[in-house]
């Protein structure tokens, strides 16, 4: 099969779609792989290194268009990139269709088989192609909110780990999912006092499990919240309620019980986010003050991180487009299941329920 990697061209996107070692294991595999001129420039990947690893360096998009079979990419396809698509080719990337009527009309117009990474499955019932972009935000948020602390950026001047003789400062992380997870080991390994809240008493002794008395674990109530909240200095918001939008945990009135330059990292912006205050922010202006409380509300937060987050994306969408090059998009989809679950669009219809319920196809 010709697999195409394009350059990503929405706003402040550095990831690509395939790092030179995934372009060498599909061509291991007897594929060809043709990859944009300098599209892993930004992020230290060179058209030398795609080269040495067997992939041919192609000028423009729309020869990458027009030559392969299946497309990889990172986000969803942009209006021009929806019009260079053609019927039976295969378009492999995140693209998040529900909330995007415009962007899910040109795949349906196009034609062409449309497999979507946020809807992939396992058999444990995870995502495993969003799973590490949460991995990526939760250790993340950690260093943004540190950050944050600081005196220049407006924060209370506390350093997570304290020093001998100084206390470290407390952490409370909202959700033990992956995110959470992610955050509260890399603020434990700054030494922090970690505080973790979930509702799913599995989750709790999971995590107690895995930590013992490194990390205090706590139902999480609107007790529990307010009671901490005072002597938090960093709250990690990390919920995510499957198919709705985030819970608020932290209202307005509640900011109030914060001390003056405390910070709030809202990994679930992306969702609504879990603190009434929270609004979307961009890495270029990531912070702004409500009640002399810091808010980080970053919606792309692995963007940031690019170059970690497309080997770790690649890593986990690597197998998939394996299966699919080497058996054909047909075969690989119905030898399984949790691939078939990333299938969005085909031949011109909407194949995934919730988006075709969501905005008005026919399933
Ligand atoms: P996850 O499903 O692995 O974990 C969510 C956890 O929240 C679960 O353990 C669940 O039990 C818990 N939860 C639900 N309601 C709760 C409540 N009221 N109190 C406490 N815990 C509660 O999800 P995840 O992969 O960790 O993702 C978390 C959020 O981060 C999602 O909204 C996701 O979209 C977002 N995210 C954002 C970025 C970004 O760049 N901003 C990147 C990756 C993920």
């Amino acid at each position: 099969m010709i697999i195409g990697v394009p350059s990503e061209i929405k706003n402040h996107e550095y990831r690509i779609g395939l790092t030179p070692s995934g372009a060498r294991e599909l061509i291991a595999n007897s594929h060809r792989v043709l990859v944009q001129r300098d599209g892993g420039k930004a992020i230290g990947l060179t058209d030398e290194e795609y080269r040495k690893a067997g992939a041919e360096i192609v000028d423009g998009a729309e020869e990458i268009f027009a030559r392969a079979e299946m497309i990889i990419k990172v986000k969803e396809p942009q209006p021009n990139e929806c019009a260079m698509l053609r019927p039976g080719q295969i378009l492999y990337t995140y693209l998040h269709l529900a909330p995007d009527p415009v962007q899910t009309a040109a795949l349906v117009k196009s034609g062409c088989t449309a497999i979507a990474y946020e809807t992939v499955t396992d058999r444990k019932g995870g995502l495993p192609l969003l799973a590490p972009m949460s991995e990526v935000a939760g250790r993340m948020s950690i260093q943004a909110g540190a950050h944050a602390l600081e005196k220049a950026q407006g924060g209370s001047g506390v350093l997570l780990g304290g020093v001998p003789g100084v206390k470290p400062a407390n952490v409370l992380v909202l959700g033990g999912g992956v995110v959470g997870l992610n955050a509260a080991r890399m603020a434990m390994g700054l030494n922090a006092r970690v505080t973790l809240l979930d509702r799913s008493l599995d989750r709790l002794r999971y995590i107690d499990e895995l930590y013992g008395d490194r990390i205090t674990t706590l139902y999480s109530t609107v007790d529990a919240i307010e009671s901490l909240l005072p002597q938090t200095d960093l709250v990690i918001g990390a919920v995510l309620i499957p198919g709705a939008a985030a819970p608020k945990l932290v209202s307005r009135t509640q900011l109030k019980l914060m001390k003056p330059g405390s910070v709030l990292v809202d990994v679930a912006i992306d969702q609504g986010g879990c603190f009434e205050t929270s609004k979307p922010t961009t890495h270029q202006n990531p912070t702004f003050e409500v009640d002399d409380v810091i808010h980080y509300c970053v919606a792309n937060m692995p963007g940031g991180v690019a170059r970690t987050s497309t080997f770790a994306l690649t890593n986990a969408t690597l197998p998939f487009a394996v299966q699919i090059a080497n058996r054909g998009a047909k075969a690989a989809l119905l030898a399984d299941e949790h691939l078939r679950n990333g299938l969005n669009v085909h031949a011109g219809k909407i194949t995934y329920k919730a988006v075709a319920d969501d905005l008005g196809y026919d399933y």
